[in-house]
């Protein structure tokens, strides 16, 4: 038994479809990828997306509730389609990049909207406003073999039942092949990361008692309430 300073923290996973585990190495998120929500948010469609990262314990699984964060007065959500990466990989080609993916769930990357406002003016890293306790909650992970590769169909998120974004993931301006073989070029890709590809228009603000039920066709729901 080495010798710990403390006992090392469980490793974080996420549950898959059918059963056993997927255990999160990282959480890396596409900054742009759906024009509308580009447009809303007051950037220009053509630069290309980037990429910015959640720490693994941020996941939240299994439908549970998560804290209002602190130091913000402007919580947002957005749905987005999560990709598990299955195998590694480094410089990936475009055509070979959906090998690398084991499946897929639906997640939402939670966002202290006004902190990041904050940081897009100041020219600060984004880490407080994206990267908090309990920021990204995930649903079940869908095996690629079962659902196959979805490139098109309906995401959308409702709160407390009432519908706030809806767009198609044919819409992404990167595909998870095009995002995967990008993303490689600046990281190797392992086993075990999850990414974010980006969310449609509708983004906007919850408060504690709100739930918020986010549906991909063909990938499944996450589901979770502000308390
Ligand atoms: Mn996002």
């Amino acid at each position: 038994m080495a010798d710990f300073l403390f006992a090392p923290h469980n490793p974080v996973t996420v549950p898959i479809a059918r059963g056993g585990l997927f255990a999160v190495r990282r959480v890396y998120c596409v900054g742009r990828n759906y024009a509308e929500h580009i447009i809303e948010m007051g950037n220009d469609t053509r630069d290309p997306p980037f990429f910015f990262a959640k720490p693994a314990d941020a996941v939240v699984v299994g439908g549970a509730a998560i804290p209002y964060p602190p130091q913000t007065a402007d919580f947002h959500h957005e749905i987005e389609l999560v990709v598990a990466i299955g195998k590694d990989g480094t410089d990936i080609a475009v055509e070979q990049a959906l090998d690398h993916v084991y499946g897929y769930a639906a997640g939402l990357d939670m966002t202290r909207r006004d902190l990041q406002a904050m940081a897009k003016k100041a020219g600060r890293p984004w880490e407080m406003a994206k990267g908090f306790d309990f920021s990204a909650p995930i649903g079940t992970i869908e095996p690629a073999s079962s659902i196959g590769h979805p490139a098109a169909g309906a995401i959308t998120l409702g709160v407390n039942g009432t519908e706030r974004q809806r767009g198609d993931l044919g819409d992404q301006i990167w595909s998870v092949g095009e995002t995967i073989a990008y993303l490689s070029q600046f990281v190797t890709l392992r086993a075990g990361d999850l990414i974010m590809t980006g969310t449609p228009a509708g983004v906007g603000a919850v408060v504690r008692g709100d739930v918020i039920e986010g549906t991909i066709a063909g990938v499944g729901t996450v589901r979770t309430a502000i308390v």
